[in-house]
């Protein structure tokens, strides 16, 4: 046990719970990006005073990116005395809306019973706070240690990251020889490794008709009902075949552990805010139905793909004067870092140290900024790991315990060790 290095952190509570709150009180909500500036001043602030290089970039052009609301992300580094590996602390600073039930202010970083209160305590400011910690600590405790250490606030993660990791990954912010191993604190539990996530396809599917009054439909021909005919297809054939589609991939919660659809949204025919109120007195001519399928290492994406349009084919030519296009809004590839990469090692060795047991090793059922370091930036050497409980996240009343963040702020301190000075102990 690195004692020393530990017995640091523990001194320094009062500054990792202050910290915490500091940042809870930036109302980083997104949309819009408020407040992204500041946050990533007062981070890069306090590191400057630590000596690291600080650089704001901010992601010029990206989805909402406006002088009102500019996508400002900060990224810190500073360089041992020897050369060596880079570590990279990569955490998003933007939080979802704070939404109603709460019983605490949301941005106040209410703290009590053990807890930070407020939206991103968990997700992920909580974990932001404790890197810093464990950054700070490490490099007073061993001042001349080789390699580099960086660390970034980043914007948009709750938006797919592209004003944020995304951008910068496309500037070489996360490829060797810059970067080598990535840690993102993202609320995983204390004592599990995230190894990555599932994939995501998003498109949309529109069937079309021709618009007539409503009184003699058979002179048009009614979109919705094609796209009847379309979900009628899914729920007979294309959801009892997903559900038999399971995975060696360790997803929590379990019940993610095959491939899922989600039917997000569906609209046809003229809309409410055109009428409100009042129904449609016409035949609708289009239907739009968005579609959110999460799938597995085991699965590649066109075979993902075609399961759906053959369906849709299929209809095309037994339906009368049905006809359809379909459009992709996302694509992510699943992602499963090795149990042997270094990273992941060096993470389990300090779990196993601070918790005596062995790490879970987890996959997230949903996507997080680890797809943009791996597929833009090519560094697979990365997991997500810090404090608090992912189900709080998004939920009223988030909180993150300080036992969990000090706890996991050791375990990055005593992963930052092994892999910048390569000692077991
Ligand atoms: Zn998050």
């Amino acid at each position: 046990m690195n004692e020393k290095l530990l017995k640091t952190i523990e001194g320094r509570v009062d500054d990792l719970v202050e910290l915490t709150a500091d940042l809870i009180r930036f109302p980083t909500i997104n949309p819009p990006g408020e407040a992204y500036r500041p946050c990533a001043e007062y981070i890069g602030e306090r590191l400057k005073k630590r000596s690291f290089g600080v650089e704001y970039i901010r992601g010029e052009g990206t989805p909402g990116d406006t002088d009102r609301y500019p996508r400002v992300n900060v990224v810190a580094r500073f360089d041992g005395r020897s050369p060596g590996p880079t570590v990279h602390f990569n955490s998003h600073i933007d939080v979802v809306e704070a939404g109603d039930g709460w019983t605490v202010d949301p941005f106040a970083g209410v703290v009590k019973d053990g807890r930070v209160y407020g939206r991103g305590a968990c997700d992920m400011k909580g974990g932001l706070a404790a890197s810093i910690i464990a950054v700070e600590a490490f490099m007073d405790v061993y001042p001349d240690f080789p390699g580099a250490i960086e660390i970034s606030g980043t914007v948009d993660e709750e938006s797919g990251g592209y004003g944020g990791v995304a951008y910068l990954a496309g500037k070489g912010y996360f490829s060797k020889p810059r970067v080598d191993h990535v840690i993102i604190p993202e609320p995983l539990n204390k004592d599990r490794i995230c190894l990555g996530h599932r994939g995501v396809w998003w498109a949309e599917i529109e069937t079309m008709g021709e618009i007539a009054h409503g009184s003699m439909p058979f002179l048009g021909d009614n979109a919705v009902r094609h796209m009847g005919a379309v979900l009628q297809a899914f729920e007979e054939e294309l959801f009892p075949a997903l559900d038999r589609k399971q995975t060696k991939m360790p997803v929590v919660p379990e019940g993610a552990r095959r491939s899922t659809m989600n039917i997000n949204s569906i609209h046809g025919g003229q809309t409410e805010d055109f009428r409100p109120g009042l129904p449609s007195p016409n035949v609708p001519d289009w239907c739009r139905l968005t579609i959110d399928r999460r799938f597995l290492l085991e699965e590649n994406i066109a075979e993902v793909k075609s399961e759906v349009t053959s369906i849709l084919d299929r209809l095309k030519r037994e339906r009368p004067k049905f006809d359809y296009d379909i459009r992709d809004i996302m694509e992510v590839q699943p992602i499963m870092t090795e149990r042997d990469a270094p990273v992941v090692k060096a993470i389990a060795q300090g779990i196993h140290e601070i918790f005596d047991r062995e790490p879970d090793y987890v996959i997230s059922p949903g996507t997080y900024d680890q797809k943009h370091v791996a597929r833009i930036g090519h560094i697979y050497d990365c997991i997500a790991y810090g404090p608090g409980i992912l189900d709080l996240a998004h939920r009223p009343d988030e909180w993150v315990g300080i036992e969990d963040m000090v706890q996991s702020a050791k375990v990055m301190a005593i992963g930052l060790d092994l892999l910048l000075r390569g000692k077991t102990r």
